[in-house]
């Protein structure tokens, strides 16, 4: 089938997301010749040092923000995807009760329009057939998260109107936007049925289990809309986000599922389509179905 140049645009919070919200199919598409652009909307200068080896070293905590930019770039040349910095500072996570009051200067509190402005110009730049990001819940509830869900959102609709951000270039029409479905409960016990099958301890402790029964009681279930199977680039996608050395723990949950364990459990990345302006059958595979027809440029 001959179809022109596609391109996919995945915009994240912090860097590391991008390595842990659909790595694997940033890295397929660009095995198979697409053009992966991830857009990450702040430096994550306030992120925790995750792992327990890089902990306590006051060298890594004073220059985070330029260790976590060579960490970004390592992960960036493993998956094969170009990448652009949205130029907003981290807002932190909010701990404590009552919560603490956002620093000022922080991306959540950045006026919308300026956000989605930039936003709409690297869409423009880009032109993008299709566009990932979170749900309205962030993915997790990270005042980042729900900011880039919310300039994602208005960027698709703002892109192909030419009375909109007249300044930020030629308007552009995105065909489709994706949430990330990142743990759906489906898959966490497909996981956990093919461990015990094999006979090996489950990783999900009670505490774990606890968490994510709040979470589906408190949020949205997403509907998963797309499954990219995406079982043979697992690998690349644990390296990448090994390369955010400081924001994970390499002997943590996330890499305590053996990989063959994974593939035969649940061998897919998953999508709830948000928005789309072609025609596909849902349930779909792929998430250029319905677009690569159309794109022959
Ligand atoms: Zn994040």
């Amino acid at each position: 089938m001959s179809s022109g140049q596609l391109r996919l645009m995945a915009v994240h919070a912090h860097p590391d997301d991008e390595s842990s919200k659909g790595a694997a199919t940033m890295a397929r598409y660009v095995d198979e010749g697409v053009d992966v652009l991830v857009v990450t909307c702040t430096g994550g200068e306030r992120g925790s040092i995750l792992n327990p080896a890089l902990q306590g070293r006051p060298e890594i905590e004073a220059n985070i923000a330029e260790i976590r930019k060579a960490e970004m770039d390592r992960a960036r040349a493993i998956l094969g995807v170009r990448q652009h910095w949205l130029g907003f500072v981290d807002s932190g996570l909010p701990e404590g009760d009552p919560l603490p009051p956002l620093p000022e200067g922080c991306f959540a509190l950045a006026p919308m329009d300026e956000a989605v402005g930039r936003l709409v110009k690297e869409i423009r730049e880009f032109r993008p057939h299709v566009i990932t990001t979170y749900d309205e819940n962030g993915g997790y509830p990270h005042p980042d998260h729900i900011r880039t869900h919310d300039i994602s959102v208005a960027a698709f609709e703002a892109a192909p109107d030419p009375d909109r951000f007249p300044e930020a270039g030629e308007p552009w029409q995105p065909l489709k936007l994706y949430y990330d479905v990142g743990f759906s409960f489906e898959r966490f016990e497909a996981i956990e049925k093919e461990l015990l099958a094999r006979g090996l301890p489950s990783p999900y402790d009670d505490l774990r289990r606890e968490r994510m029964k709040e979470r589906m009681e408190k949020f949205r279930v997403p509907k998963i809309t797309t499954r990219v199977d995406v079982a043979d680039w697992f690998e690349r996608r644990d390296q990448a986000l090994l390369a955010h050395a400081t924001q994970v723990d390499p002997n943590g949950w996330f890499f305590a599922v053996p990989l063959d364990v994974q593939r035969a459990a649940w061998p897919t990345e998953d999508y709830e389509l948000a928005s789309s302006l072609v025609d596909s059958t849902i349930p779909e595979d792929d998430l250029f179905a319905g677009v690569r027809e159309q794109v022959t440029e």
